[in-house]
């Protein structure tokens, strides 16, 4: 028997830094761009990066569909920084015409923090019930979005305070996982080893 296949959506953005977190947790982790690698893998990491380039070239490769409806059906995903916003129902400051899988009962205002601070580091608390989460998550924030609603069924599972107020960095609504930030960025890979839980937990 083989253990679960992690995808890492690898049209652009942080693709080698995910699936080197992954694989150092003893994951089987696999670079996915097309419908059929996509139908193939248990679970998906939708990468940092930019979300305007890679939902165009989801297009171009022919694989939104694929990714879309298996978000939709249940399949465990984690969404880091463009990644969060390609998962988002909802979105605003968007680009025009600018498409998402959706898939997470949120809204996200796209580099709401960028008018602001492009980029900026902090230690964030998680509201997660595992012992490895009693210190907090040091993350990286750059052009990152937050979450502004969430539906009924979405955990909120981080917010970092800002000028007008906390805001929403990490999200959870069943098997689907987002975070602003980048936890592919630096070595604390408590994040992947919770997502890769999650795929065990609500595995097809
Ligand atoms: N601002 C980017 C976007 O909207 C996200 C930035 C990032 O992933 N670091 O896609």
């Amino acid at each position: 028997m083989t253990g679960p296949t992690v995808g890492v959506l690898a049209l652009q953005g942080d693709v080698r830094e995910h699936l080197r977190a992954l694989s150092n947790l003893g994951a089987d982790a696999v670079a996915v761009r097309r419908p059929s690698e996509v139908a193939d893998v248990d679970g998906l990491v939708l990468p940092g990066g930019e979300s305007t380039t890679m939902a165009k070239l989801a297009r171009t490769f022919e694989v939104f569909e694929a990714v879309a409806d298996r978000i939709k059906t249940g399949m465990p995903t984690f969404g880091t920084c463009a990644g969060m916003v390609l998962l988002a129902d909802r979105l605003r400051d968007g680009a025009v015409g600018q498409e998402t899988f959706g898939g997470l009962d949120i809204t996200v205002r796209r580099n709401a923090f960028g008018r602001q601070v492009d980029s900026f580091e902090a230690d964030i608390p998680f509201d997660i019930a595992e012992a490895s989460f009693a210190d907090p998550v040091h993350a990286v924030f750059i052009r990152a979005p937050w979450v502004e609603e969430v539906g009924e069924g979405v955990d909120v599972l981080a917010t970092v305070a800002t000028e007008l107020g906390d805001r929403i960095v990490a999200v959870q609504q069943g098997p689907v996982l987002a975070t602003s930030f980048h936890p592919e960025v630096g070595d604390d890979l408590r994040l992947h080893r919770y997502f890769l839980s999650l795929m065990i937990g609500y595995g097809r």
